[in-house]
């Protein structure tokens, strides 16, 4: 018996609905605990196993992408939650590029209030940069946090052996002079430790990225109060 498409649709995970409509351009469906991409590739969704937090981290699959929760609503991020830094580096590289030089021919050139920054147009990345960077040209008591300190960058994370979402074109850190970093509140503490929490961004300027489809540093344990990523599959994957 044929079942209607939306009420399929409504059966499937979270994860994997909010990766459909956060990348049409690269996810066709998914099928039989598969993302089938457009290229015809496969991709398995969930590989089953159980993951300690460093391995939700470094070897992610789709589904440890949700496995944390990005809480907009909190004061402060619950322990451990870190939404958005679990990447799973296959399924980013088949689509902003596989290596440096893949990645950097795609980038494209935003406005950035006086500055020019590298992104990424795939998955309208850069287009929502733009809509951010309209939508805060309206508040002038935001100006102090808006200096760039950085896009696009090839890298590893420091100390792990997983690609920095830098290098993908999709993240931009601002408002250096007025960001908290979780080590540098916390000297010497391993990732597993209890840490303290300190952020000095405008909550404002905040609700204008996540509008358009980037989740904030601030919101992670592990905080990096600086950074926003261009990641609506997290931001879908908060709504009901
Ligand atoms: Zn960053």
């Amino acid at each position: 018996m044929e079942e209607d498409s939306v009420s399929v649709i409504d059966t499937l995970p979270v994860g994997v609905r909010s990766l459909l409509k956060a990348y049409p351009d690269f996810i066709k469906e998914y099928k039989d605990s598969f993302l089938v991409l457009h290229d015809s590739s496969v991709m398995l969704f969930d590989d089953g196993r159980i993951k300690t937090f460093n391995e939700k981290l470094d070897d992610a699959d789709p589904e440890d992408m949700f496995a944390f929760k990005y809480d907009m609503n909190a004061k402060k991020p619950e322990y451990l939650q870190d939404a958005g830094r679990s990447r799973c580096e296959p399924l980013f590289k088949k689509m902003y590029g596989s290596n440096e030089a893949e990645v950097r021919r795609k980038l494209v050139s935003v406005e950035w209030f006086g500055e020019k920054v590298l992104f990424t147009p795939v998955n309208g990345a850069a287009d929502s940069l733009r809509a951010v960077a309209a939508e805060i040209a309206q508040y002038p008591e935001l100006k102090p946090y808006l200096k760039s300190s950085g896009t696009f960058y090839w890298r590893k994370v420091r100390g792990a052996n997983r690609q920095s979402a830098h290098s993908y074109g999709i993240t931009i850190d601002i408002g250096v002079s007025n960001s908290d970093y979780w080590l540098w509140k916390n000297p010497g503490k391993a990732e597993t430790d209890s840490i303290v929490y300190a952020n000095h961004m405008p909550m404002q300027l905040v609700s204008i990225f996540e509008k358009h489809g980037f989740i904030w540093g601030g919101r992670w344990y592990h905080y990096d109060t600086m950074h926003f990523e261009f990641r609506p599959e997290i931001l879908f994957s908060t709504k009901k």
